[in-house]
């Protein structure tokens, strides 16, 4: 029996806790239901749950904190879910994280140590998946992409064995760990991360009249890639239920790694070159960098209220809506006619919940050669995307044709700007070639990889790496 090999918990279907335990970040996948999830506390539970869904044939899905856009933490099978894998330590010049731990509680932990580690901007995504497809965010351009500060992964392989992936320690799947995509090549526990050295930063946020949009989005390109490598920065444009009055409006925030004299100068920089003004302009108290991006994350949340709602006593986070997306990775800034042409396809005459994002690359992320880790986008300047959201799940299920179709046109707008596609921001839609486009040249090597380390895919999502032969996985009963 599974449940009494775990030192965690076991939750199927007959179980209270079953409806909670099965879901992801977006609701869209509150329909799938799991053979049983399993909340791992230790390694050996991880590799109790690769054996047991080996013996019985049921699908493994790894979980970290469940936020795959297109559900790829999910399935019929087995979830092994690592978010009670949470520890983050300090170890001499560098740091532990257990593979489960989300942004916020990773910051929160490292922060009596002083040391930081590079998240994403969002505050309960899981470092496991972060890492493994890269990691992108306001540090990128002053410290490159999150895995390359990877030094090394205790991984428990689909053969059931444990390793630890280094350069010196399984060179090759060291290399996939670090951008080549999460559930594909084995289930990491725990990464040692080299830290950055950013003690003390400035968040700002500024707000822009809709109006002005086309001239703020090409502005803030131009702006975001020719300052300060210091300056971390995103844009969104946000439709009009979240805008004053009704209106849509254009959103830039971020951090700031120097002075904040030197920040209020770029923000000023921002307008020139934008020549209209911002509608609000805030620059906050220069903090230390767990607070700032505390702050920046969660708000005036505590780090309890900060998580998903139902997963602590206290907590407040919000889910996602059934979504629909279109994202891919852009290597250099817009002009204001392409910035129009992204407006125009975002679709001003909707009234849906709908955005229309973008995150600064470059820099640092891109002083790394493309082969020397499986993340290959390293001319990349911008993640930049759409949206598109419907809080009627059960309306979007059964007729998601609209939400598709307006993908599909903004997949479309974004194509002549497009150098590839980040495995973390992945479109809805699989287009053919999408292995070239999240991989480069690299996808032959991965699939090397995939083949060495997982050559029957155990390991398999909507879009793994595919290692040439697939063995029959079903969902059985048997044996929970
Ligand atoms: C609201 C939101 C905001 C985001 N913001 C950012 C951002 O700022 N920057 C950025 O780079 N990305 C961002 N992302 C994307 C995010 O990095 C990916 O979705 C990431 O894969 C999520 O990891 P997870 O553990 O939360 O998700 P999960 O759904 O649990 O996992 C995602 C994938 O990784 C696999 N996986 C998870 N953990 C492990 C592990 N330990 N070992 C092996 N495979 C594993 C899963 O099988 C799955 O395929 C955001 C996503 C959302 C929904």
């Amino acid at each position: 029996m599974l449940r009494d090999e775990l030192k965690g918990e076991l939750v199927l279907p007959s179980d209270p806790g079953y409806q909670l335990a099965k879901q992801l970040q977006n609701t869209e996948y509150d329909s799938v239901t799991p053979y049983g999830v399993a909340y791992c506390a230790s390694p050996q539970d991880v590799l109790a749950c690769v054996r047991h869904a080996r013996e019985t044939g049921i699908a493994a899905h790894v979980r970290g904190a469940g936020h795959s856009f297109n559900g790829w933490s999910t399935g019929t099978g087995l979830v092994i879910d690592l978010s009670r894998m949470n520890r983050a330590a300090v170890d001499g010049p560098n740091v532990r994280i257990g593979a489960g731990i989300q942004s916020l509680d990773a910051l929160d932990a490292l922060k009596p140590h002083g040391r930081q580690i590079i998240t994403g901007t969002f505050p309960t995504v899981g470092q496991g998946g972060f890492l493994s497809g890269g990691g992108l965010g306001w540090q990128t351009r002053k410290f490159g992409v999150a895995s390359d500060h990877i030094v090394s992964a205790q991984v428990v392989l689909a053969d059931g064995r444990t390793v630890r992936a280094s350069a010196d320690e399984h060179p090759d799947l060291f290399w996939a760990l670090r951008g080549g995509g999460g559930g594909n090549f084995g289930i990491v526990t725990q990464f040692e991360l080299r830290p950055v050295d950013a003690p003390r930063l400035t968040g700002f946020e500024t707000l822009w009249s809709f109006r002005d949009a086309a001239d703020v989005l090409a502005a803030w390109q131009s702006w975001a890639v020719e300052e300060s490598e210091d300056l971390g920065t995103s844009l969104v444009v946000l439709p009009g239920i979240f805008g004053p009055g009704g209106e849509p409006i254009v959103k830039v925030w971020g951090v700031h790694h120097g002075a904040s004299e030197e920040l209020e100068r770029a923000l000023d920089a921002l307008t020139d070159r934008a020549g209209v003004k911002p509608v609000h302009r805030e620059v906050s108290a220069p903090g230390a960098y767990a607070d700032v991006m505390h702050e920046a994350l969660c708000g005036s949340k505590t780090v309890q209220q900060c998580h998903r709602t139902g997963t602590h006593p206290d907590a407040v986070g919000h889910r996602h809506p059934y979504t629909r997306q279109a994202y891919r990775l852009t290597g250099r800034a817009v002009t204001r006619t392409e910035a129009e042409s992204l407006l125009q396809a975002w679709d001003p005459g909707l009234d849906d919940e709908r955005y229309l994002l973008c995150i600064a690359l470059g820099g640092a992320a891109n002083r790394v050669g493309r082969t020397e880790t499986a993340y290959v986008h390293r001319e990349a300047q911008f993640l930049t995307g759409f949206q598109m959201a419907t809080r009627d799940a059960a309306a979007a299920a059964q007729g998601p044709a609209g939400l598709d179709a307006w993908a599909d046109r903004c997949g479309a707008a974004l194509a002549p700007l497009a150098t590839g596609s980040y495995i973390n921001f992945p479109s809805s839609r699989t287009q053919a070639g999408w292995e070239t486009d999240h991989y480069g040249e690299n996808a032959a090597r991965l699939r090397e990889i995939k083949q060495a380390y997982d050559p029957d895919g155990f390991f398999r999502h909507g879009r793994s790496i595919d290692s040439g032969r697939k063995r029959g996985q079903q969902t059985t009963k048997a044996g929970r």
